[in-house]
């Protein structure tokens, strides 16, 4: 059993029942039905390749209550999908890795290594045919995890069958696995990113999305979508999962008043994960940098049995950067006039999943009630003054 002794404890099953973790991956471990029948907390399944949509639809299927599925394809493995129908392996895998004019010697050799254990490339089309039947066979359902990420290689190891962290090739496994020089071009994650979220905009489904080494690359395909989907792209929420973006970034993103340049975004939210974010002090910052009704909790876990300890430790970090009180009791959840951390994320957990977000704009009577409340301010601050 794992030791999360240097976590803070766990409330009663009362509160945590109103903790959602929005983002973790438990397919990736063996399933053990005892621990999800006695989940104290909802979690939201993600997804991210070929082999792993049919495990989180399983999941959903057996615990409705508990398991908010996500179906997509990460960033990470973008390059086993190809944009045309039918390329031949080595053709499309030279498209990506040697593009014509830029590789050199040594490359083709690490190709010539690599290639023997990548996989046929799927058509994006299959792709999006079979994520449009998972997303329309549960009406709760999210994209996710989809995204973009400049910082990952392609390891020289076959592709794994799930469950995958049981494996070598798991995800950041700090090097267990041997890397060849080639990363998958941005312009095709960008592309299959676009095509995926055309679909969840279709069908109004919220999304999380990946975003590492990439915050102007996810500025830019964020203003793009907003661009192309206009009042749609509204409709849906966006999540930033385990949020890499600085707290100047974010800043950008929000921009509440300006929500209507192009640049900014009301419809999107922030989620922070021990497993990532506290890696680095910078996350304070950020919690500190979002405004209070879009922030979220999450685990990045590979296995259900770290969900809630480490989804609780994230909301005790946020409660602590916000100077947000934690509720221990039912009653102290129940209790009026608090505004305690489970409590405000759970109504964030709410909103995000109504969607249907509005751009916040100063008509001119705002502009004049904006006048009205700072001259009134400015007469409070005088004769508290005063006194
Ligand atoms: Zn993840």
């Amino acid at each position: 059993m794992p030791d999360f002794s240097d976590l803070p404890p766990l409330p009663p099953l009362a509160v945590l029942a109103h903790v959602v973790d929005v983002h973790c991956h438990p397919t990736d471990s063996p399933l053990d039905p005892e621990l999800f029948s006695t989940l104290p907390h909802r979690i939201c399944a993600m997804a991210t390749r070929g082999t792993d949509q049919e495990l989180v639809a399983d999941l959903a299927r057996r615990y409705p209550d508990k398991v908010v599925p996500c179906f997509g394809y990460h960033p990470w493995f973008t390059h086993w999908i190809s944009l045309s129908d039918c390329p031949s392996k080595e053709a499309h895998y030279r498209a990506l890795f040697l593009p014509a004019g830029e590789s050199k010697p040594e490359h083709e050799v690490a190709f010539a290594r690599l290639l023997p254990h990548l996989p046929h490339p799927t058509p994006l089309s299959d792709i999006l045919h079979s994520l449009r039947a998972s997303l329309t066979s549960f009406p709760n359902a999210m994209l996710g995890e989809v995204g973009l990420d400049r910082a990952c290689r392609v390891p020289y190891s076959p592709p794994a069958p799930p469950p995958y962290a049981s494996s070598a090739s798991c995800a950041e496994d700090g090097g267990a696995r041997e890397l060849s020089p080639f990363a998958i071009p941005l312009a095709h994650q960008v592309a299959i990113l676009e095509a995926q979220l055309a679909v969840a905009v279709e069908l109004r489904r919220n999304v999380s999305m990946h975003s590492v080494k990439a915050q102007q690359a996810t500025l830019e395909f964020l203003a793009r979508t907003k661009a192309r989907h206009g009042r749609a792209w509204h409709a849906i929420s966006v999540d930033m999962h385990s949020c890499g973006l600085s707290a100047q970034t974010w800043a950008a993103v929000e921009a509440e008043r300006a929500c209507v340049v192009q640049k900014t975004h009301c419809n999107v939210f922030l989620s922070l994960s021990t497993a990532i974010n506290a890696r680095s002090p910078a996350h304070t910052a950020l919690i500190q940098a979002c405004a209070p009704d879009r922030l979220l909790a999450e685990s990045d876990f590979h296995d259900i049995a770290y969900s809630a300890p480490y989804v609780w430790d994230m909301v005790c970090r946020i409660a602590d950067a916000r100077g947000w009180p934690v509720e221990r009791s039912a009653e102290e959840l129940e209790g009026d006039g608090k505004e305690g951390v489970v409590r405000r994320l759970a109504e964030n957990w709410q909103r995000f999943v109504e969607g249907g977000h509005r751009p916040r704009t100063h008509k001119k009577k705002d502009r004049r009630q904006l006048l009205l409340d700072e001259s009134e301010s400015d007469e409070e601050a005088g004769s508290a003054g005063e006194s």
